[in-house]
């Protein structure tokens, strides 16, 4: 990564870390969740709305919390991009930004959009709990939702 991209992508995620977006309790969300990293101390609340159906549709997404920059920007990041998705696809973005994290394969940076300003995490190990201590949050937020009995599991 040239010196020119590395600082444009610590200024987006300090912009995130300084003033995060969707920071609120959502008024009427379906799921929540919290979650701890307690290596770093970042503490935080994922909210949800999930509109129900055959093929259920994330129709908001807040959070809540404090901890570090990397912590606060991903997950002002993540609220960002979930609008509109399935949890199905919610959930392979996670797998993709996982990758991202931790794999070595450039390829699945394709359709990542703005989570990629995080890559840059990879170079410190200890820091990868902070940038998907959101994403685990969202996951056990979209487990809930599936041990509902009168909740469809999406077949998708
Ligand atoms: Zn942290």
């Amino acid at each position: 990564m040239n010196q020119e991209l590395r600082e444009l992508y610590q200024e987006v995620i300090i912009d995130h870390g300084r003033r995060p977006r969707n920071f609120k309790v959502l008024e009427g969300h379906t799921h929540s969740q919290t979650g701890y990293n307690p290596l770093c101390g970042d503490r935080l609340q994922l909210f949800l709305q999930i509109r129900p159906g055959p093929r259920p549709v994330i129709e908001e997404a807040s959070f809540q919390g404090e901890g570090c920059a990397i912590s606060m920007a991903s997950a002002s990041l993540l609220t960002e991009c979930l609008k509109g998705k399935t949890p199905t696809e919610a959930k392979a973005l996670f797998q993709q930004f996982h990758q991202l994290l931790t794999g070595d394969d450039a390829s699945t940076r394709e359709g990542l959009g703005k989570l990629q300003v995080l890559a840059g995490v990879r170079a410190f190990p200890t820091r990868i709990k902070c940038a998907t201590l959101a994403w685990h949050a969202l996951l056990g937020a979209l487990d809930q939702g599936e041990t509902k009995p009168d909740d469809p599991v999406s077949t998708e």
